[in-house]
This record gives structure tokens, C-alpha cells and sequence, in this order.
């Protein structure tokens, strides 16, 4: 047990106030995940972009004790609560966990690689749960800040830890090696991005081989060329500690000589069979996948159970049952207007807590429900194990339980005693489903969580809104990420906008908003004002800006608290009388200025009258001076560019000092962020680029693809030479052909311009193109070149393998037209990872 004065001990720091000893036994990074205040250490991590120092108040109002600082703090604020200070609290947070790490002799087995790292580490625990207590990195953490709250989780009662390692920078992996200490180390592959930050592959490989510098045991495959020229310098040098302790290495190979000798790799439907020699026996195993990763990953997992010495028939048993490992949690439309969250694959309080996070995020509905399984996780007795997780549906306001096992249903006094909670109880998912009323469920949040044994999945099918099978997938993380991309080329402070506009460029309304609220983005823009009362309606509580606020809107405006884009002198008076009939004052309003679009704004010679009207009220608030750029992509136009940019300056400077406060100005949107970083003044409008398509070469390669348009093939038919296919019979077989009859058609938003041949969409992995006319609801593709075809097979209409990019070019538009122009029959699916 740790308290401030024994963690005190460990940083060698400063104990600026101690005013008890409670004991600590959470660290708390992210101020919204905090759970249990009473027993959290909060340090606050201060990056170029975000000073966390910032939410010290909060949290101490909330009830937390203990703080880690590196900042001068205000003593007086804070008069219950122990206050430690370090001169860098990232550091201080590795060595604490460090010395956490170094209490426990048991096997550490760390993992690090280009790809796989997750998997790796899941299947392994899923290949050795049975033998060990085990503890392990929560989804893919496995950063300076993932490792550290990983490793943080090792208890006393654990055997075995397994633990992922990645690095974006060199330098990165000397304070993880120190963390992890791993003894077993495994090192899964190389890949070919150039990633930037390393000046070639083997510097990277070099970089990562550190995790193992005090390893025992380095399992790796030798067919990665780099790979294994690397592993033998290092193990030469660094692995040649001395004779008893040097480090052990174990290859497997399918091209040459290795400790574990792959033969032969045999697909068949869905099982694949891997041959090899171990120490010169022949052993055998099968798996469920035929894909290359999969096989690869399994390989490494092999090697290691062969090194642990478990019995080969084992060994066998349990890769045959390896599963598919939930990558991500899924938001859908769920039944009676409710919204869905699967996360049927799994349940342990890890998982558990990061999909509450996820629950808690959405805003949509006031009710939150969990369905959940029996926590399936050694080491604690059942009456502590739901005992925990009845404090976490408190902390997190669940409303509504229904638990679902044998467990959980035995333990239900414990979730009956908690206040605000409504709770249910069976003993089985087949009791559940035969008491199943879908009337009990309206309006509101669902998430799904359940271990795989329990098939939560047929309970999902129950509460899943029924809709064609054409879906417009959403990856939010890759939303997140791209928004940490952009805040990564802006200075630190400038604050962002972010563009929610036409249904978020398609992806969504409340859906995209509740992410970027969490996130922490500045203010939301609209075009209209009924989209911003939806997002008020969806419980969003941050800025919005509505840029085209009409007359017959204003009092929406005024009551939803959106903020109007003022754009001409009409609109000015307009809305200054509304507001006077509402008794309001300094409502918060943007001016808009127009520096060379000529679409909307105040001209040059409009800012002296503007500033006086302005100036003769109290009744508006300028919260932004904001002007838009015509062509910020397009090198050809940067001396336009650069003119309004001027311009804006002149004529924003002007405005400002005659209103004689501080306002926000802004310019740039997705491509001026990148390529104009002089225009980036006080806020930047992120737009497209936060949806993942590059508006602007520059940013190509590290944006992430964030939507997918799929479909279904519904029926194949076979021609023959001379036959034809679809309105005005335009495309006729000039050999035998086989043709697929998609489920997607104009009125889903593909455009009919791609007929004939023009659009071309993915099936099994191979482009297909379109024949003949495009119909309102469907329409045929020529499969004759791509086998084994057949009805219910995934088409890919874009996505990352097919760029939206290219789809646009084909049929002559913009990115945004096609995004934008997606119909709302389209079902729209979130996933996070
Ligand atoms: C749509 C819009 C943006 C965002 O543009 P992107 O190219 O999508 O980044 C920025 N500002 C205004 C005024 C807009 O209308």
C-alpha cells in the first residue's frame, strides 16, 4: 500500500503539505476518468497543448487528496490535501511505476513490433489464463503514458504479467525497458512505413531492441532481414551481459534454420495447419484464421508456449479455440430509439471500465444501461470482485442494471443497495431472452458486456435497429487522431474550431460532437441553426457557432445558446432587436469578414459603421472576427492567399481596437492549417481533414482513414456472350461473364455519374467495376475477373484501401460532395478501438 509520504520516498521529491496518510491505490492521469477520488494520486502530465496543473481545483472539489505536482501551487486552496512536487511529473510517474514493477519476481513477458502487439498479447492470455493469474495491458496501452497505468495494475496475487511497448520517438524505449523490465521478451515484426521520427527501419528495430536489454529470453522470426541482422549485433553486444545471464535467443523461421523450424503452412476454409520442428521433434498446430498476421502471431504465441514446456496436445487444444480479439466497441441505432454499445467479447473490470468511459461519453440520453455478464477474472472473491463493480456503475451513473449469470445473480444484493440504480438479475442469457420486452427499453444509452461463453451477440440482435445492409462505418479513434494530428501542427496556444456542419461532413451529428467535447476542442460550427439544437437537444454543452442563422431561427438561437455568424449590417439589426426582446445582454455573436470569397461577410468599407453600431451596444459580445480562405490547398492561389491575409489582418485589427477587447481571430480551415501556419492566429477551423481526407498534399500519410462505405453482393448471376445487363441494356458480354447485383444505388448517395465502368468497388480485396446503368437502389458490378463470389459478400464502396479520394476523381467532384451527399437511409455505424 502506498500513501503520499511512501511515494514521496521513492521520487526523491519535495512533500509540500502532508495533512494525512490515506492510502493511494489509483493514479489518475485524465481528469474525466476519475473514479474513486478518496484513493487517487492525480499527476498532472503538462504537454506543449494541454497544462493538466489546470484541473487540480476540480479534482479537489471532487474529493481528491493526492497530488503530485511540478508547478508552484496555491497552498491555501488545497488545505485537506498532501501535495507532493517534482521537477517533471512524467518522469516522476515513470519511476514511481518502475519501483512498483521491481517488488515482483514473477515472469514479465513484453511485446513490441510494428504490428500485432495487441493481438500477441490477448492470445497469449487467452492461451494461458487457465495456468496463471495473469495481468496485462488494457487495449493497446502501450505508450509513455499507456505503459506506465499498465504496469501499474500488477497486485500480489499475480503470476504473470504481459505487457505491449510501442515508441514513436528514439529514446522513448529506455524509460519503458525501465517500467516493463521485461524477462521474456518478443519482438513480433518489422514493417515497411517510414515512420517519422526514425531516420531508417534499423534505427527503429535498434530503438526497440532496448526493451530486451535485460532480457532473458528474445523470441522473434528471422525472415524479417533487418529484423534478424539487428537481433544478432545486439545479442553480440548489449545480450552478452555475462555467462550466466546472457540473453537466450529463440527464432522461428519458414525460409531457413531456426529454433523452431516452420515446414509447411496449410490453408483450408477457415483453419489454417502449421508444421514445424521444435528442438528437431515434429509439432503441429490449428488455428481459426488463414490470414498472414494471424498465422504469424499464433507462431510467436507457439514458441512461446513450446519454451514454457507446455504439453503439446495443450498446446493444440488451445490454439483451435483462439478468438478474434474485439478491437473496438461499437455505437449503433438501436430499437426504440435507443443507442447500442457491443462489447460482447469479453469481461474483466480492465475492459469493463474502459467501455464505462465510453458510455459515459454519450450524452444522447439521460437513461444509461449495462447489460452484463459474470465478470470472468481469478484472483478475488466474488463478493469484492462485484463489489468493485458496483462502485464503478455509481461512479459512472449507470440508472439501469441487468446482470446476466450465475455470479453476478448470487452477489445482487450488493447492486441493490446502490442508490439510483435500477437493477434485474438472470441466471442465464437464454432466461434473459425469454423474458425479452423490447418496450422496456426507450430512449436511452445500452451497453452491451459480456465474456463470449454468455453470446451476447443474440442479445444485440434483439435491441439493433433493423436497416438495409448498405452501413457508413465511423472510426472515432482515427476522428481522435486526426484532431491530435492538426492541434500537433498548431502552436500551443491556438485554439480549434471544429466543423460539424452537414451532418459532420456525413459521419454523424451528436455522435462526432460527444467525441470532440471529450476531447476538449474550443468550439463547435454549424451551418444552420436546427443542427445546433439538435446537438443541444443531445445533451452538448459546449460553443457552437452557427454560421448561417436565418430570421425565422433567431429565437432558437437565443434559447439553445448557439451563437450566430453576423455577416452583413441586415442580419446585425435583425438580431440586435431579437435580442432586445429577450432581456438578454452581451450575447456572444462572430463577425464575418469578407477578404476576397465574396460569399458572406463585412467589406472593407463596412468596418467603420460595423464598429459603431457595435460600440453603441451592450446588448451583443464579439466573441470572433473570423474571414474565409478561397483556395488554402492550392499553391497556385497562395498570393490570393497571402492577400486576404493581409487583408483580414487590416481590416480585424481595425474592428478590435474600436471594440477595445480581446477577440478571437481566425482564418485557416483543414489545408491553411498545414500549409499557411502564419495564419493561424488565435483559431484554426478544422473541417475535412478531421474526417480523414487530405484537402492538401502535405498531410498525406498521417491522417487516418475514418469512414468506410460498405454493402452487400445480393444475388450473382452468370451471362452469357451477347446477353446484357440493366436499364437501356448498355452493357452486353462479349464472352461469358458473371456479374453481382449490389445493394447500393443513386439514392444512397452513388453517384450515377459512375456508370459505365467509371466507378469501381472492392470485393475480396480486387477492384470491381460498375456495369452498365447505376439503378436508384442498386446496382451490377463485372465480377467476371474475381472467383468464388457469392450473395452476402462484404463490397467495399470506399475506405482505406479505397480512398474517397479516388471515388471523387472518378466521378469528377470533391471528397465533400460525396461524403455529404450519403443519404440518411445509410446506416451509420460507430466503432472506437
Ligand atoms: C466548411 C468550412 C470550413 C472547413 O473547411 P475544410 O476545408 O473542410 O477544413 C472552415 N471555415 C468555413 C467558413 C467553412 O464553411
Amino acid at each position: 500500500m502506498y500513501n503520499a509520504e511512501s511515494i514521496n520516498k521513492i521520487l526523491k521529491g519535495e512533500l509540500l503539505q502532508q495533512t494525512g496518510s490515506s492510502s493511494i491505490e489509483h493514479i489518475l492521469l485524465d481528469s474525466r476518468k476519475l473514479n474513486f477520488p478518496e484513493s487517487s494520486l492525480f499527476i498532472p502530465i503538462v504537454s506543449p497543448r494541454r497544462n493538466a496543473h489546470q484541473y487540480m481545483e476540480e479534482l479537489y472539489r471532487k474529493g481528491v487528496s493526492n497530488f503530485l505536482v511540478s508547478e508552484d501551487v496555491n497552498l491555501a486552496l488545497y488545505p485537506k490535501a498532501n501535495i507532493i512536487h517534482v521537477k517533471d511529473t512524467l518522469q516522476a510517474l515513470h519511476t514511481l511505476v518502475a519501483a512498483h514493477r521491481h517488488q515482483f519476481h514473477i515472469p514479465v513477458i513484453g511485446i513490441t513490433g510494428s504490428n500485432g502487439k495487441t493481438t500477441v498479447k490477448e492470445w497469449l492470455y487467452q492461451l494461458l489464463e487457465k495456468d496463471y493469474n495473469i495481468v496485462r495491458s488494457p487495449k493497446s496501452y502501450n505508450s509513455q503514458i499507456g505503459v506506465p497505468l499498465s504496469v501499474w495494475q500488477m497486485k500480489p496475487e499475480n503470476e504473470l504479467a504481459i505487457f505491449e511497448a510501442g515508441i514513436s520517438q528514439p529514446g522513448e524505449m529506455m524509460n519503458l525497458e525501465k517500467i516493463i523490465h521485461p524477462n521474456i521478451g518478443i519482438f513480433t515484426n518489422v514493417g515497411e512505413a517510414h515512420d517519422e521520427g526514425f531516420l531508417n527501419v534499423r534505427q527503429k528495430v535498434n530503438e526497440k531492441l532496448v526493451l530486451f536489454m535485460k532480457s532473458e529470453l528474445l523470441i522473434y522470426c528471422k525472415d524479417y532481414p533487418v529484423l534478424n541482422e539487428c537481433v544478432s549485433s545486439f545479442h553480440n553486444t548489449v545480450g552478452k551481459r555475462d555467462k550466466e545471464n546472457s540473453l537466450q535467443l529463440l527464432s522461428w523461421s519458414r525460409k531457413m534454420e531456426a529454433d523452431l523450424r516452420v515446414i509447411s503452412v496449410d490453408r483450408n476454409d477457415n483453419h489454417t495447419r502449421i508444421d514445424a520442428l521444435y528442438k528437431s521433434e515434429p509439432h503441429y498446430i490449428r488455428i481459426p484464421f488463414i490470414d498472414e498476421g494471424s498465422i504469424e502471431n499464433a507462431i510467436h504465441c507457439w514458441a512461446l508456449m513450446l519454451y514454457l514446456g507446455k504439453d503439446p496436445e495443450v498446446i493444440r487444444q488451445r490454439m483451435e479455440g483462439l478468438t478474434n480479439i474485439a478491437m473496438r466497441l461499437e455505437l449503433k441505432q438501436g430499437i426504440n430509439n435507443c443507442s447500442l454499445i457491443n462489447d460482447s467479447y469479453n469481461s474483466d473490470l480492465g475492459s469493463l471500465s474502459i467501455a464505462l468511459d465510453f458510455l459515459q461519453q454519450q450524452q444522447q440520453h439521460p437513461t444509461r444501461t449495462l447489460i452484463l455478464s459474470d465478470i470472468l477474472q481469478s484472483g478475488k472473491s466474488d463478493a469484492s470482485l462485484y463489489e468493485e463493480v458496483a462502485r464503478l456503475l455509481q461512479k459512472r451513473g449507470i440508472n439501469k442494471l441487468i446482470g446476466i449469470g450465475k455470479n453476478i445473480t448470487h452477489q445482487k444484493k450488493i447492486f441493490q443497495l446502490l442508490d439510483n440504480v435500477k437493477s434485474q438479475f438472470f441466471n442465464s442469457t437464454e432466461e434473459f431472452i425469454r423474458d425479452f420486452n423490447p418496450q422496456e427499453f426507450q430512449s436511452e444509452t445500452i451497453l452491451i458486456k459480456g465474456a463470449r461463453v454468455f453470446e451476447f451477440e443474440r442479445i444485440g440482435k434483439r435491441l439493433e435497429q433493423k436497416a438495409h445492409q448498405t452501413i457508413l462505418e465511423i472510426n472515432l479513434s482515427a476522428i481522435q487522431h486526426n484532431v491530435k494530428q492538426f492541434q500537433s501542427y498548431l502552436k500551443p496556444d491556438t485554439k480549434m474550431m471544429a466543423m460539424v456542419k452537414a451532418f459532420s461532413y456525413g459521419s454523424g451529428s451528436f455522435e462526432i460532437a460527444n467525441l470532440l467535447q471529450f476531447l476538449g476542442v474550443d468550439y463547435l460550427t454549424v451551418a444552420y441553426a436546427d443542427e445546433g439544437v439538435d446537438l443541444r437537444r443531445s445533451g452538448i454543452t459546449m460553443p457552437i457557432m452557427v454560421m448561417n442563422p436565418e430570421p425565422s431561427t433567431f429565437d432558437a438561437i437565443l434559447q439553445c445558446d448557439l451563437e450566430p455568424e453576423i455577416y452583413s449590417m441586415h442580419v446585425l439589426q435583425q438580431f440586435l432587436e431579437e435580442v432586445r426582446l429577450s432581456g438578454k445582454k452581451e450575447f456572444p455573436v462572430h463577425i464575418k469578414l469578407d477578404t476576397g470569397m465574396h460569399r458572406l461577410g463585412f467589406e472593407e468599407k463596412d468596418i467603420a459603421s460595423l464598429a459603431e453600431m457595435l460600440t453603441a451596444t451592450d446588448l451583443l459580445k464579439v466573441k470572433s472576427i473570423f474571414s474565409h480562405l478561397a483556395g488554402s490547398e492550392d499553391p497556385k492561389l497562395d498570393a490570393l492567399t497571402r492577400k486576404q491575409g493581409k487583408l483580414f489582418g487590416e481590416m480585424s485589427h481595425e474592428l478590435q481596437k474600436a471594440l477595445g477587447y480581446g477577440v478571437i481571430r481566425h482564418i485557416v480551415n483543414s489545408a491553411g492549417i498545414y500549409r499557411h501556419p502564419d495564419l493561424q492566429l488565435d483559431m484554426v477551423r478544422l473541417g475535412i481533414g478531421m474526417y480523414g481526407v487530405n484537402s492538401s498534399r502535405e498531410t498525406q500519410g498521417q491522417l487516418r482513414n475514418v469512414s468506410t462505405l460498405k454493402t452487400t453482393v445480393a444475388q450473382v448471376k452468370h451471362l452469357k456472350t451477347g446477353e446484357t445487363v440493366g436499364y437501356g441494356a448498355t452493357w452486353k458480354a462479349k464472352a461469358p461473364a458473371t456479374i453481382a447485383t449490389v445493394r447500393i444505388g443513386y439514392a444512397d448517395g452513388y453517384p450515377r455519374a459512375l456508370s459505365h465502368g467509371k466507378g469501381k468497388m472492392l470485393i475480396h480485396g480486387k477492384l470491381a467495376p460498375v456495369a452498365g446503368i447505376i439503378a436508384m437502389d442498386m446496382l451490377m458490378l463485372d465480377i467476371t475477373a474475381i472467383p468464388n463470389v457469392e450473395e452476402g459478400d462484404e463490397v467495399i464502396v470506399f475506405g482505406e484501401a479505397l480512398p474517397v479520394e479516388e471515388l471523387s476523381k472518378w466521378a469528377g467532384t470533391i471528397p465533400y460532395e460525396i461524403l455529404t451527399g450519403i443519404s440518411q437511409r445509410v446506416k451509420r455505424v460507430y466503432f472506437q478501438e
